[in-house]
């Protein structure tokens, strides 16, 4: 199975990728993710990619077809993959025309989840990730202050450099002006299907799966 999934900062692909990667046991590919270990481990790509993640702005579209090029280069691709965050721009969308054609990737799905851009920033402004267990959360799930509500680790809930407000609002007017058009491009050219986001996370996975398993 293989998958791409669409949709703006916050909407919540990166817990539905998760969730999803383990439940058809398959690959999950977050170009955000690689990115930001990168930026912490300080390597050649993190220090080209830091500061333009700090701003909300994209990172070059060259940088992330070699970066996505070698990540499915790296494992059994064609048991299965969820691609969350790439691609971005028509640029990226011509890359992985070719990427996909020299690996024989063929019929992936395309999964867009929508929702408003006010929920959104709500979501994105509240949202902390534990640097202990890496559970993502929302200041809502906070029941002690300063307490991870997965691993009850103490003074480890982070937020992140792009998630303040100006920065989010940038990263969604970036993805209105250069990731919609990625939507177009592949409608007709593969099976896209459109998911409301702004449920809860349980619907959301449950909406996937029957299009998954359509
Ligand atoms: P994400 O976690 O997917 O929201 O990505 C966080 C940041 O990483 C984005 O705001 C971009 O700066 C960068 N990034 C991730 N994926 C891409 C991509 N496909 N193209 C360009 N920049 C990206």
């Amino acid at each position: 199975m293989q998958i791409i999934i669409f949709g703006a900062p916050g909407v919540g692909k990166g817990t539905q990728a998760k969730i999803i990667a383990q439940k058809y046991n398959i690959k999950h590919i977050s170009t955000g993710d690689i990115l930001r270990e990168s930026v912490a481990k300080g390597t050649a790509l993190g220090l080209a990619a830091k500061e333009v993640m700090e701003r909300g702005d994209l990172v070059s579209d060259d940088l992330m077809g070699k970066l996505v090029k070698e990540t499915l280069n790296g494992f059994d691709y064609q048991k299965g993959f969820i691609l969350d965050g790439f691609p971005r721009t028509l640029a990226q969308c011509k890359i992985t025309d070719t990427i996909f054609e020299e690996l024989n990737i063929s019929n992936p799905i395309l999964i867009l989840l929508k929702a408003d851009t006010e929920i959104i920033v709500r979501r994105l402004t509240s949202r902390r990730q534990c640097s202990a267990c890496g559970a993502i959360i929302t200041l809502n799930d906070i029941k002690e202050p300063d307490v991870c509500p997965k691993c009850n680790a103490r003074n480890t809930l982070i937020k992140r450099k792009d998630d303040s407000e100006e920065v989010v609002r940038r990263r969604l007017k970036v993805f209105r002006e250069t990731t919609l058009p990625v939507i177009e491009y592949y409608q007709g050219k593969y099976r896209v299907e459109i998911i409301n986001g702004t449920q809860p996370i349980e619907k959301v996975t449950k909406d996937i799966e029957a299009v998954l398993n359509k």
